[in-house]
């Protein structure tokens, strides 16, 4: 390991003087940075050019005094000239620290880039080496951290004594804790009022007292549509918590990834021809784990409630007791929506959006198909990819006009997302190839608004959306 050449610390500044020589964006932002402290901020310049109004900062324009350093704990020059040399020159002989801006070499200390969740700070330092990278880590972390995860600190803080009179047990108190800043109850009641959360957090209190020992949990996540990117922050953290992650064939690979390395993993995909768990043995299956004492994360395609069995596996916890939460995901409709530019609602064409299964109800459920067929909404039908020509004849034999513009979608959201369009008509004509992967296939006027400008047709036959 290489050996640092600056020593990281928290500085005092309470009571204090953050001194800046400059007027410019240089110097404004190291007054955004300084406003974050309770230091008194004060600029000093000739020319105070940048609007500092928003910041809560004395504004000096004048030429520098050696007097303006008293009592300051950290002096910035930001500007070049006599006034940025006097400064200089003063900060050293009274050895107030000094940061030079852009000048390494001249700089006592750096600033670091900085998370922060009051309290909470995160520091990180390139020792002025590599800005960029720095900044790059840093994203990193702002993304882990919700942003009323100081105010969880805090409330914490706040808690300990209570805690430690309530439960004896280190590890079991380490677990709570570890609950508390975890808890997306907490979370949102923290970002409502501190009231609220204190509420939260003792309610958490005391399901961990009366569980008297680590309580099991499941976590239904949606994993989005398949881009690890298009995963929620909060998807992301459970994962990270969570001790096994239970995941359905369509959660690709890099989405299960991102769980802890040491998580248990289990694949209960229903791929066709190898054995895979029945509904109700996944329901046993979260329920037992959750019994153990493990965090469960139940990794579900797209949206957890939509199509996604939720319902079952939910009424199974709750019958066992078991506490859980549901983490949105972004839909497959969605996502195809959003590759293909198509507004699913839009003024005077459509007011509404409707999204159905193609599968689940066949040709003798006459009612799901004259609804859809006469919604006159825009249509996202899931699970129809092998039949896509029989559910464009059924809804044009329950009075859709053959007219209807159809978009689908095969891997939304995905790098390798492939689009086709055309009509009901075409669509029943055609061929019914597309390539490998799940697909959703909207319907209705407000597709024609989209971007299917790349997109393959349905047949050789001729057949456009505008
Ligand atoms: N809960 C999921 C849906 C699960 S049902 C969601 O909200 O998206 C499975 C169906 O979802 C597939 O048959 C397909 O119609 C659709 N689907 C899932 N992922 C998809 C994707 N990346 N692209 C297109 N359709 C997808």
């Amino acid at each position: 390991m290489g050996q640092l050449n600056t020593f990281p610390l928290s500085y005092k500044v309470q009571g204090l003087r953050i001194v800046i020589v400059g007027g410019g964006e240089e110097a404004l932002n190291k007054v955004r940075l300084a406003t974050k402290t309770t230091a008194q901020v004060v600029i000093v310049s000739r020319h105070i050019e940048a609007d500092f109004s928003g910041f809560a900062v004395k504004q000096v324009e004048r030429a520098f005094e050696p007097a303006d350093l008293d009592g300051a704990a950290l002096v910035f020059v930001a500007e070049e000239g006599v006034d940025a040399e006097l400064a200089k020159a003063e900060a050293r002989a009274r050895g107030i620290p000094l940061n030079v801006v852009d000048v390494p070499a001249e700089c006592d200390f750096y600033t670091p880039s900085i998370v922060e969740r009051a309290p909470l700070t995160i520091a990180i330092s390139s020792e002025g080496n590599a800005p960029v990278l720095a900044r790059l880590v840093r994203a990193r972390i702002e993304a882990m951290l919700p942003p009323g995860f100081g105010k969880i600190a805090s409330l914490a803080g706040r808690l300990r004594q209570r805690v430690e009179s309530v439960i004896h047990d280190g590890a079991a108190r380490r677990r709570y804790y570890e609950a508390l800043v975890t808890s997306p109850q907490v979370e949102s009641a923290v970002a409502a009022s501190p009231i609220a959360g204190q509420y939260q957090a003792e309610l958490l209190l005391e399901q961990h007292v009366q569980a008297g020992s680590a309580k099991g949990v499941v976590w239904l996540i949606g994993a989005g549509p398949g881009s690890e990117d298009l995963l929620t922050l909060r998807a992301q953290r459970l994962l990270q918590e969570a001790d096994v992650i239970v995941y359905d064939q369509l959660v690709p690979t890099v989405v299960v990834d991102m769980g802890r390395r040491d998580a248990e993993r289990i694949d209960v995909g229903k791929a066709k021809g190898h054995h895979s768990f029945s509904q109700a043995q996944i329901n046993t299956l979260i329920v037992r784990l959750a019994g153990q004492g493990k965090r469960v994360a139940r990794l579900k395609s797209g949206d957890p409630m939509v199509f996604g069995r939720a319902g079952e596996e939910i009424s199974a916890l709750r019958k066992a007791g078991i506490p859980y939460s549901i983490v949105p995901g972004i839909s497959a409709a969605l996502a195809a929506a959003a590759d293909t530019a198509t507004p699913v609602t839009l003024r005077g064409v459509s007011s509404g959006f409707i999204m159905a299964t193609a599968h689940g109800a066949d040709d003798s459920d006459l009612q799901h198909w004259a609804a859809l067929a006469r919604s006159g909404l825009t249509l996202a039908l899931y699970m129809g990819k092998s039949i896509a020509s029989d559910v464009a004849g059924r809804l044009v034999a329950h009075g859709a006009s053959p007219l209807t513009p159809v978009g689908i979608v095969v891997n939304a959201g995905r790098p390798d997302a492939t689009a086709y369009g055309g009509t009901l008509r075409s669509l029943m004509d055609g061929d019914g190839t597309f390539v490998d992967g799940p697909a959703i296939i909207l319907v209705g006027e407000a597709v024609a608004a989209g971007d299917w400008a790349a997109a393959a047709q349905f047949s050789a036959q001729n057949f456009k959306v505008a």
